[in-house]
């Protein structure tokens, strides 16, 4: 546990794939974690984190980013459109694109504000009803839907269902990336980062293992 042991693991599952040491970059999820925990990762020195929603991270990280160079935030949960604005001002990424709806808005504040984090469509490998995320039959027309919007989009991102082995929701991830040209994949949490790193993850999302359980 912690931040250390966390980089080390990934870096060794990197050697084992044959992949390049630092090509997987780590987002500590901070969500919900008291401000202690936070302010100690960032005093060791990282400074990509993940969020889950828009209105704790405004609440929370604005004080962080002005005291803490370089600050790199990621939103990874769901982005209602009332809020799109308020999350294009405070996120460098947002790994939750999944409706038409939605990308509309970010194509016509991104036209309006002449800018736009960088963006990752959500695809719901495992078919849960109640998870976010494009059906993986839809997946291919919702990029090029994005990408007639001229979106900045780079990749796509999974929550594999809890129940299940996540490898192949990570191979299938991989591969609807590949056949779109998209070249980064954010999968692989707490408990299935290694094996993510394995099937080619470029961005791991890890929250508990780094900071401790949520309270
Ligand atoms: C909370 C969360 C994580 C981190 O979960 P841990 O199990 O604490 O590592 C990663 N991705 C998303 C989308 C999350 O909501």
């Amino acid at each position: 546990m912690g931040l250390a042991d966390i980089v080390a693991r990934i870096h060794a599952a990197e050697a084992r794939a044959g992949r390049d040491q630092g090509s997987t970059r780590l987002i500590a999820v901070s969500k919900m974690q008291p401000d202690e925990r936070v302010l100690a990762i960032l005093n060791e020195g990282h400074r990509l984190f993940g969020e889950n929603r828009v209105q704790e991270a405004a609440g929370k990280w604005p004080a962080w980013v002005e005291t803490f160079r370089d600050v790199e935030l990621h939103l990874l949960g769901p982005l209602q459109t009332n809020k799109a604005r308020q999350a294009m001002d405070l996120f460098q990424a947002i790994h939750s694109v999944d409706r038409p709806k939605l990308a509309n808005t970010l194509a016509r504040l991104a036209q309006e504000t002449g800018k736009c984090p960088t963006l990752f469509v959500q695809v719901n490998t495992g078919e849960e009803p109640q998870k976010a995320g494009v059906l993986p039959a839809d997946t291919d027309n919702f990029i090029a839907e994005c990408r007639a919007k001229d979106l900045p989009l780079v990749g796509l991102m999974c929550i594999p269902p809890v129940e299940e082995e996540p490898a192949p929701h990570f191979a299938q991830l991989a591969e609807i990336a590949e056949r779109n040209g998209l070249r980064e994949l954010s999968m692989g949490m707490s408990g299935d980062f290694e094996t993510a790193v394995a099937m080619g993850a470029t961005y791991v999302r890890v929250g508990s293992a780094i900071f401790g359980e949520r309270p």
